[in-house]
């Protein structure tokens, strides 16, 4: 008895410029995009994807490089695919495995999945340990002035509302970006600790702004605010350094979302991560992110997803998140996109408990809005 099959492979690339750009350590930010991927079945059943990362260039390597490895195959036979889309990748680039892109395939197959078994992902992926999730608030970017207490007044501002919507806040260092330094990204964070008290949740994430030397001086200073991670102190690839730091520094030590599935190995080996954070439209999809989070559990490491796209991108770390031990959190970006605000039917806004309720149904339990997805589509 044969089941369907993968019939179509689309992917449709979407962007919304922004009325003003933000930054953080590494650019400023004036369009939000997103590649989504539509996997269509023999039996007409639909499933939906998202890479992370430009347009330009992720659409063909969707359509023309990696589609021809899926088409005609049986859609709920993922893990299996991703093996294949893995390997296909290394062998066309040799040096470099297309993990975005394939995380918009894996995706979608998982979303197809689901809806062929009538079942959610967070079943698929091994059981739902929970129904509903905490947020943190992500944003508190960089404005673009001149003066750095400028930057102080705006942070602050954001940062003690979204501490009062939601408790938690993820603040940007990284002033770098603007003509200053280390001195003034501590400052930043002691200003906002100073406003919303000490009984907020409050992470720091540099985007690897720094050296060993200012990442250890500026993490000292991070634990004397209480703060509850640094994430990306330092280069992705300087697996090291982030072993060192752990061992050196108070406050935990975060990354992931600019880790492949292999480094991520080697960084728990090494102890480099006190929190690991996969993002499931950028490591490969959900098939790695499992991985990964299996591969943290067995090293005593809790997983919080990187999320920072779509309704899609939201639906399918849910469901991740569903499965995982201990007591996640769900990154809840409050920085403007109208791609995450416009493309789903519904959204993913808090419940009066101020927690995300996980979708249960089939597939990733995402409805996007087609006539949205028209309008943002990239020419
Ligand atoms: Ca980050």
């Amino acid at each position: 008895m044969t089941g369907p099959t993968v019939e179509s492979v689309e992917a449709i690339g979407v962007e919304a410029p922004l009325e003003e750009p933000f930054g953080y350590a590494q650019a400023w930010v004036d369009t939000r995009t997103a590649t989504l991927v539509r996997v269509a079945a023999s039996d007409g059943t639909v499933g939906w994807g998202e890479c992370w990362g430009p347009v330009a260039g992720t659409v063909e390597t969707v359509e023309e490089v990696l589609a021809p490895h899926v088409l005609g195959e049986d859609p709920r036979e993922v893990e299996r695919l991703y093996d294949r889309l893995y390997d296909a990748g290394r062998a066309t680039y040799q040096t470099v495995v297309p993990l975005p892109a394939i995380s918009g395939i894996d995706l979608a197959l998982w979303d197809l999945a689901g809806k062929l078994r009538g079942e959610p992902v967070s079943t698929l992926l091994g059981g739902a340990r929970r129904e509903a999730v905490r947020p943190y608030a992500t944003g508190h970017y960089f404005p673009q002035v001149d003066d750095v207490e400028d930057v102080y007044e705006s942070v602050v501002e954001e940062a003690t509302a979204n501490a009062d919507a939601l408790g938690a806040i993820k603040l940007k260092t990284g002033l770098s970006l603007l003509g200053y330094g280390p001195g003034e990204d501590v400052e930043l964070v002691r200003r906002v600790r100073e406003a919303v008290g000490p009984d907020v949740t409050v992470m720091v994430d540099a985007n690897y702004a720094y050296d060993r030397t200012d990442a250890r001086r500026v993490g000292r200073a991070l634990a004397a605010e209480g703060v509850h991670w640094f994430e990306e102190p330092v280069a992705p690839e300087d697996v090291e350094g982030y072993a060192r730091l752990a061992g050196w520094l108070d406050v935990p030590v975060a990354g992931g979302e600019c880790h492949t599935p292999a480094e991520f190995d080697r960084l728990f080996e090494v102890g480099g991560l006190d929190v690991a954070q996969p993002d499931v439209c950028i490591v490969g999809g959900l098939t790695p992110a499992r991985r990964i989070a299996r591969r943290a559990r067995d090293h005593g490491v809790p997983l919080v997803p990187h999320v920072w796209g779509t309704p899609v991108a939201l639906a399918a770390s849910l469901g991740l998140i569903a499965t995982l031990p201990g007591e996640p959190w769900l990154e809840f970006d409050r920085s403007p996109n109208p791609l995450r605000e416009e493309l789903s039917v519904g959204s993913f806004a808090p419940d009066d408990d101020g927690l995300v309720v996980i979708p249960d149904e089939p597939g990733l339990g995402v409805t996007l809005d087609e006539d949205a997805i028209e309008r943002y589509r990239a020419e």
